[in-house]
């Protein structure tokens, strides 16, 4: 397959260049194009076949629903039913931006978006060239993150670029991503609104907007009699070739350089991903995110990405807590690793 890439700026957006992506997106084909959140592989939200090729083209199974972008909250009436106040307050406050709602689906949102259920993931992303790609196409357009199925998301224009070219009709490289981290869903189907995936937007901000919510059990354990309220939830996620283990307790840079030394005798490459602070603390290869949440989030994915391409056998992750954004990191953390944590 042909994929036409196009590097634009946010800043400066080259319109005749980013029609040439919205023609494809209206052709019912597929496009890959920078959020704010992480890269997204979008296609025509309304059309069957379209989607199809999505799933398709990461090779994610069909029961794992798509979210669904569109550019103005006013569309959010053209998809979905029934919602409530709280739905419409937070829609109101934290949009465009990295919070997707789930909703009661409208006849129009196909079963395949949706991966047969009844409800509708939607969202209003705040980075500019999505914003105008989705104007110039004029259709609502589902877009999961732009990576093979089960490996850790995009947030570089090099990442989708290495594993996607020649699987999708297009791709717009748009610089880094903001934040990093998949969007927080929210579902507003049931009794109480419920957490279903932690984000930037943390449980406490919205709270602070629509009181008592509710976060789902699973997301920060494992344990098989806590059943995943959301179908993305119960699959291997993040997951870089390396084998991931996050190090917490006493003595961790004592520790994991001892395991490092270890691993050394048997031939296996480890790294480290840690606070920048503790950057000279640890032997091996050694990738720092920053020292504040914001940071670590947006580095994290693109530090296992690189962590591979350094053909690291082992990798060590710090537990950076579990607090507001900390709750996101640590989420998708665990899932690389399979909840495998080293308790020293
Ligand atoms: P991704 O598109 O890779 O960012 O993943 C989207 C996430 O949203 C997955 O975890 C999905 O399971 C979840 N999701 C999408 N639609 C729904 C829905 N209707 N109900 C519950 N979860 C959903
Ligand atoms: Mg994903």
């Amino acid at each position: 397959m042909e994929t036409i890439i196009s590097y634009i700026d946010e800043n400066n957006i080259d319109i005749e260049e980013l029609k040439k992506h919205a023609k494809l997106l209206k052709e019912g084909k597929t496009v890959i194009f920078p959020t704010e959140t992480v890269y997204g592989l979008g296609a025509n939200a309304l059309d069957e076949k379209a989607v199809s090729k999505i799933y398709e083209a990461k090779g994610r199974p069909s029961d794992n629903p798509l979210i669904v972008h569109i550019n103005n909250i006013t569309k959010v009436y053209d998809l979905a039913e029934n919602i409530s106040d709280k739905a419409k307050l937070v829609m109101e406050k934290f949009w465009p931006g990295p919070l997707t709602v789930i909703l009661k689906k409208k006849s129009i949102v196909p079963n395949k978006t949706t991966g047969g259920l009844e409800s509708v993931a939607i969202r209003v992303p705040s980075n500019k060239i999505a914003l105008k790609l989705l104007e110039l196409c004029d259709t609502p357009i589902s877009a999961p993150s732009a990576n093979i199925s089960g490996r850790p998301s995009p947030t570089k224009g090099s990442h989708v670029i290495e594993e996607m070219n020649k699987r999708v009709n297009g791709i717009v490289v748009g610089g880094k991503s903001d934040f990093g981290l998949e969007s927080t869903v929210i579902d507003f189907t049931g009794k109480v609104p419920i957490i279903l995936r932690p984000g930037v937007i943390s449980k406490e901000d919205l709270e602070k907007v629509i009181g008592k919510i509710e976060i789902d059990k699973s997301l920060l354990i494992k344990k098989d009699t806590v059943k995943p309220k959301s179908p993305g939830m119960k699959y291997t996620h993040y997951s870089p070739s390396a084998d991931v283990f996050i190090v917490s307790g006493n003595n961790i840079f004592e520790n994991v350089n001892n395991l490092i030394k270890e691993n050394q005798k048997r031939n296996l490459k480890s790294g480290v991903i840690c606070k920048s602070e503790n950057k000279n603390l640890y032997t091996g290869e050694v990738i720092e995110l920053g020292d504040t949440p914001l940071d670590i989030g947006s580095n994290l994915f693109d530090a296992l990405i690189e962590m591979d391409k350094r053909n690291v056998d082992i990798i060590y992750a710090e537990e950076f807590g579990y607090e507001g954004v900390y709750q996101a990191i640590m989420n998708r953390l665990l899932k690389a690793s399979g909840y495998k944590v080293l308790k020293f």
